[in-house]
């Protein structure tokens, strides 16, 4: 078959399984760059055997709901590659954002010198590999209750070249039990609530301790905010991923647990909240 018949077929067989139909493409261009072949040369040509099969195998997954990363073992987060599996969360684009959020608060707030971060529940490690990678000043601790997580994590920092200290343990009590404190500390805790009704995609394929944030989701932010203060530095600031509809509990738990504290609360590309910023000892205003 041709590629423009299959990748038509494909596209089909996408919209009868409730799949988004723009997988296929995604897919195929990855495989085709796999080989270093490329799809827009050869759109009209006949789609070699080997290729066919792999790119049907991979495809009868994703008809499944499984995730094309998992098929892939790979997904690109701020333009590096990830190895990816059922033990840690897909990162997600919007985390990218908190990224570039983070790497500008480093600019504004430290802007020379080493700084200290940490990432807590750093999963495939995309966040702490990222924020390491952009700038070189950085001092990047990274930490996880999983150590199914965690060794994947530590592959990603090995293939990415980055050099990050890793510890296992549940949210702050290794850096407590190891003293240490910091003028970044970052999250992006499981934020969804217990009860809430997901895609199969996520639900059926990614680990659940990666997701849920107890009853009302929060409950990973509330166990940070009562212990940051031993964790952090005089003048530091936290940043943090959240739910687009956190908003309101959000800035009361801030608010309740941090009054000392000056915080705001960014939204992402879609115009959704996503991201909370969190500062202890400094001013908050980006210039
Ligand atoms: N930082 C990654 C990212 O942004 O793609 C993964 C974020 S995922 C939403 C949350 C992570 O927190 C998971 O890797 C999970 O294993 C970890 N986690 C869950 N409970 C934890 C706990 N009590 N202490 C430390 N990490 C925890
Ligand atoms: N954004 C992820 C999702 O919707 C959840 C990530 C998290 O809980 N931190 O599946």
């Amino acid at each position: 078959m041709r590629f423009c018949d299959i990748v038509r077929l494909y596209e089909k067989k996408c919209e009868a399984a409730d799949v988004p139909a723009e997988t296929v493409l995604a897919f195929l261009v990855e495989l085709t760059n796999q080989e270093r072949y490329s799809l827009y040369l050869h759109y009209e040509d006949e789609m070699p055997e080997d290729l066919q099969k792999t790119f049907e195998e991979g495809m009868k997954r994703i008809l499944n709901q499984e995730p094309m990363a998992h098929v892939l073992g790979y997904s690109w987060f701020y333009g590096y590659k990830f190895i990816v599996n059922p033990g840690v969360l897909i990162p997600r684009p919007e985390t990218e954002e908190l990224c570039a959020g983070i790497l500008a608060r480093i600019d504004r707030h430290f802007p020379k010198g080493p700084v200290s971060c940490v990432d807590i529940g750093t999963g495939s490690g995309a966040i702490a590999i990222t924020v390491s990678k952009e700038e070189p000043r950085v001092v990047m601790d990274a930490t996880d209750i999983s150590e199914s997580a965690l060794e994947t994590a530590v592959k990603n920092a090995e293939v990415n070249e980055a050099d990050i200290h890793f510890l296992s343990g549940d949210m702050l009590e290794p850096l407590k039990k190891a003293g240490k404190k910091y003028d970044v500390l970052i999250s992006n805790p499981p934020y969804i609530p217990e009860h809430e009704v997901m895609e199969t995609s996520v639900v059926d394929f990614e680990p659940h301790v990666a997701l849920f944030g107890g009853e009302d989701g929060l409950k990973f932010y509330r166990m940070i905010f009562h212990d940051c203060r031993e964790v952090l530095k005089e003048k530091a600031f936290m940043a943090f991923e959240m739910g687009w509809n956190q908003r309101e509990a959000m800035s009361r738990l801030v608010e309740e647990i941090l009054p000392e504290m000056k915080y705001e609360i960014a939204a992402d590309m879609n115009g959704k909240d996503r991201m909370l910023y969190v500062y202890r000892g400094m001013e908050k205003e980006l210039e």
